[in-house]
Parts: structure tokens; sequence; C-alpha cells
């Protein structure tokens, strides 16, 4: 194969190095490019940092290069998002000398000409700076969706057109009005402040209702943005830092392809002067890289193997949102009044203010649910989204669990959490029609309700053939001849003439 031969270089195979972001949503599509460089002849050297590290062991084809970085940096995963924003932007500052030694070292031992380029998150800015000062070509992964991106060039625009901020949203304005509710039931004199607080956050929700005209179909509410004005410019700095890193780049890599989003990207290449390559969804064209962070349940296979096909929901928030310990109650009941068999993961601190899955269930649950449904700290969700038992998918609607669902023609729940998760629900519901939001306030009748409808509803069943025919369309993208084969070829090609 050309693209084979592409990769070798003086008789010995070329090097590509990567450079993760630590977080299970980054690293995942970070191994699958991994397996599929490596599958195309390419010797594969991972950077990483001591947190949340890869464990070598589980891919002895790799090398692996730790970077240090100073005390303090690293530690616990943060729950809130603030905190892992606050992280990111920390981890990059810190991994960059520590990170100019190694690859000094790395490209004195590998002969700089055997080194192709190095792909690197593109939330590492730093990174870039340091590679841009060796001369090493540099590509950036992009690990969310194309029209995320075009959201991440907008953010400017959307602060000069009084999108953003939202103004006087100091709080969540569904909670505002239940406390204005509920103090008007107590007390009939509620006090002007209340009222004051009441109307700011009315006229926040209707400016979260805003269609953005110049990013169809996403209203402000489905923009990547803080409840309140405090987020200290901590967002828009990651945003601004990882469109930074693209512009400098020698190209952008998406997990994203064709069928999805031919628009979106139609709209990048005209905006961005690199090359773009929608080579996704990543994780079929490489499905053994085994990357996960936390241990997977591989016994809720065999619980989904006795159940008839599609009769089942699937509920996971993935890595790192939280719930809070009130959500998780209405979650709870709401799964358990649907009667609908489920398989439920329930990751070790995602209820905020407890570490323990067992205290985290609310009492009665178990019995009320016995031989109808399963609970996991961490499934293997590539293949329960696979197995024919699984009739739809309660998701946060990271990029990666959409994809996922999208390409095994699993319908979702939307519930989406914060970052691009709400502009991927919106795709979800408005543009591909294959799942629809639980909205406003988690209530266990309205989480009943929506199991319901789509599991066993009709239109929960159109939902799911339309899921269907995304599959087909996400086996032709990546079939022989199809849009991201191509743009792998392309991409390699690329990368071999850097
Ligand atoms: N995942 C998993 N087991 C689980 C839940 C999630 O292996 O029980 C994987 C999932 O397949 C996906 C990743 O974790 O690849 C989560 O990424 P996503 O972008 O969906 O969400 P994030 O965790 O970044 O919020």
């Amino acid at each position: 194969m050309a693209a084979e031969s592409d990769a070798v270089h003086g008789g010995r195979r070329r090097h590509v190095l990567l450079f993760p972001l630590p977080y299970q949503g980054h690293i995942n599509p970070m191994f699958r490019l991994a397996g599929l460089l490596h599958a195309r002849g390419f010797s594969v050297t991972v950077f990483h940092t001591h947190f949340n590290a890869p464990d070598p062991a589980r891919h002895p084809q790799y090398r692996f290069v730790p970077v240090p970085v100073p005390d303090g940096t690293s530690g616990p995963a943060p729950a809130a998002i603030e905190d892992v924003i606050a992280q990111i932007l920390a981890l990059g500052a810190a991994c960059e000398s520590g990170f100019r030694d190694r690859l000094a070292a790395v490209l004195e031992e590998y002969s700089r000409d055997a080194v192709a380029c190095l792909i690197a998150d593109a939330h590492l800015l730093p990174i870039f700076e340091v590679t841009a000062k060796l001369a090493v070509p540099t590509l950036a992964l992009r690990t969310g969706s194309a029209a995320c991106f075009a959201c991440f060039l907008a953010y400017p625009m959307l602060f000069e057109k009084g999108y953003l901020p939202v103004k006087g949203m100091s709080s969540d304005p569904a909670s505002v009005r239940r406390t204005f509710l509920v103090a008007r039931r107590n007390n009939r004199n509620t006090c002007s402040s209340d009222r004051r607080e009441l109307t700011r956050s009315m006229d926040a929700e209707s400016q979260r209702d805003m269609p953005v005209s110049e990013l169809t179909p996403y209203r402000v509410r489905d923009l990547m943005v803080f409840l309140g004005d405090d987020d200290r410019g901590s967002l828009r700095e990651l945003l601004a830092r990882a469109v930074t890193a693209v512009k400098v780049s020698s190209g952008l890599i998406l997990n994203t392809f064709d069928a999805l989003e031919r628009r979106e990207l139609e709209g990048l290449r005209r905006d961005l002067t690199v090359p773009v390559f929608d080579i996704g969804p990543l994780h079929k064209f490489s499905p053994a890289g085994d990357s996960s962070l936390l241990r997977q349940d591989r016994s809720c296979l065999d619980w989904l193997d006795a159940r008839p096909p599609a009769s089942a929901l699937y509920v996971s928030f993935g890595s790192l949102a939280c719930m809070s310990p009130r959500d998780l109650v209405e979650t709870a009941w709401g799964i358990a009044g649907s009667g609908v068999p489920f398989l439920w993961v329930v990751r070790p601190g995602m209820v905020r203010g407890s570490a323990h899955q067992e205290q985290e269930l609310p009492e009665g649950f178990e019995a009320a649910t016995r031989g109808r449904g399963m609970v996991v700290a961490w499934a293997p969700q590539e293949e329960v989204l696979r197995h024919r038992a699984v009739g739809g998918f309660w998701t946060h609607n990271g990029w990666n669990s959409t994809t996922e669902s999208v390409c095994e023609g699993v319908p979702m729940l939307c519930c989406p959490y914060f970052g691009d998760q709400m502009g991927n629900a919106r795709y979800v519901e408005h543009v591909w029609r294959v799942g629809f939001e639980v909205g406003g306030e988690l209530e266990r009748g309205a989480v009943e309700a929506a199991i319901r409808r789509l599991i066993t509803g009709k239109d929960g069943a159109e939902m799911r053939a339309r899921a269907g025919e995304l599959k087909k369309a996400a086996e032709e993208c990546i079939g022989k001849g199809g849009s991201s084969c191509l743009a792998i070829d392309k991409l390699i090609a690329h990368m071999t003439s850097l």
C-alpha cells in the first residue's frame, strides 16, 4: 500500500509523536488515531502527564514518554467544569519545559528526519509553541464536532454582536424561578430583591432562547457558556488558545465525518487556512484501543445477552459530568417508574459530595428494580451500544458518546451538562432527529415519560429508524472509497510531506 511505504524512511518506520489531553474523552480518540497510524506503518511515541497516565502494559506496541510537571498541577480530577478548565490551562503551561527537554531527547535519539510530525490535542497550545521552536511540524486533534470548533472560531463575534455574555444570569434561571415561587407560596410578600432577581433571570432566559443566525441551528443556550459572568475569562481563554493552536498547526484532525457534518466541515475549510481532515468516527477504524482509565465491568454484556432486541435503556453521563444528589434521586425513580430494563453507569464520584456508588442510590431503588436493571461503575460503552438489546441511550452528549451512539443506530435521550454537550444535543434533536432532550429540571414523572417515549413510543421508533439510516451513512464514510477513508489517505500523505 502506498501509504504504508510512505511511513517508511531509510528502510525504517517513521515515527509519529502524540500528546493527548489527559481526560477520557480526549484520550480515547487520540489512542484510536494511534492505532490507525500504527496500522499504516508508523512507530508511535506517546507523551503524557502523570495525571491520568495511560498504562503502557496495555499498549506494548507504543513507546511512552512521561512529561514531568511541577508539583501541584496534577492531583485528582476536579469535579466542577470551571476547575477542569483551570486544570487544562495549568497543565498545558506546566508541561512546557518538561516537554521541551523530553522532545529534544527523543528527536536526538530517533534522528530528526525519521520523525514525521507530532499530533497534539488542540487544548495544549504550549506544546505547539515548543514544537514550533524545535521545527517539528505539528497537527492539532480536536476531539469535538466540527460545529463545536466553528463555535470556538465565532466566540469573539458572539461577544461583539451581544449574544454573549448572557446578561444578568447569576444563577440557573429555573432554580431562581422555583425559589421565587416557593418564597411566594410561603410568604405572600416576596421582597423586591427576589423580584429583581426573577426579572433578571427571566431576561437571561429569553436571551438564552435567541437563535444564533450565524451558527444555525444553535441558540444562545446551546453555546459554551458558564452560568453567570463569573468565569473570570478562563473559558474564553481556553477557546482562544485552541483556535490559536489550530491556526499555527500544520492541519486540523477532526473525529467527525462527512455524513454527519458536511456543511459544518465546508464552513471550517472556508474559514481556516490549514487543511482539515475529517477522519471519524475513529473508534470504527481502530476498534481494539483499550484506553479506559477506569476498569470496564464486562459482566453487563452477559446481562444484555438475556434481553430482547432494542428493549433496554443504557444510561451514562460520561467521565466528568456530576449530578446533584437531588437529580440522582429523580433519575433513579424515573428509571424505576418507567418499567423499562436498564443498564446504568453510576461512576464513583458522579454525585456531588459523595465518593461511593453504594451511598448514592436511593434506598429501595434496588428492590424496586430487581431483575430488571443493572448498575455498574463503568461499562465497555462501545460494545454496550453495539449490543442488539440496547434500544436507547440516555446520555450527557459528550462528542464521543454521541458519535458512538449514532454509529450503532441507537437513539438518544439527551441530558447535556456543560461545554459542547448542549450543542451536540441540539444537533441530535433538531438536525439528525435521532433523539430529544429531557428538558428543564429533572423530575421523575418527566423522566419516566421520556424513557417510555424513547424505548416503546412511536416517535422513539421513528428516531431509531433515522438513527439506523445514519449508521448506514457512517458505514459508507468508513468503507472503501468513503470520505473518511480518503481523508485518512490525505492525512498520511500530508504527514509524510511535512
Ligand atoms: N465510556 C466508557 N464507559 C462508560 C462511560 C463512558 O468506556 O461507562 C467512554 C465512552 O465510550 C467515550 C468516553 O468514555 O468514549 C467518554 O467521552 P465523551 O466525549 O462521551 O464524554 P466525556 O467523558 O468527555 O464527558
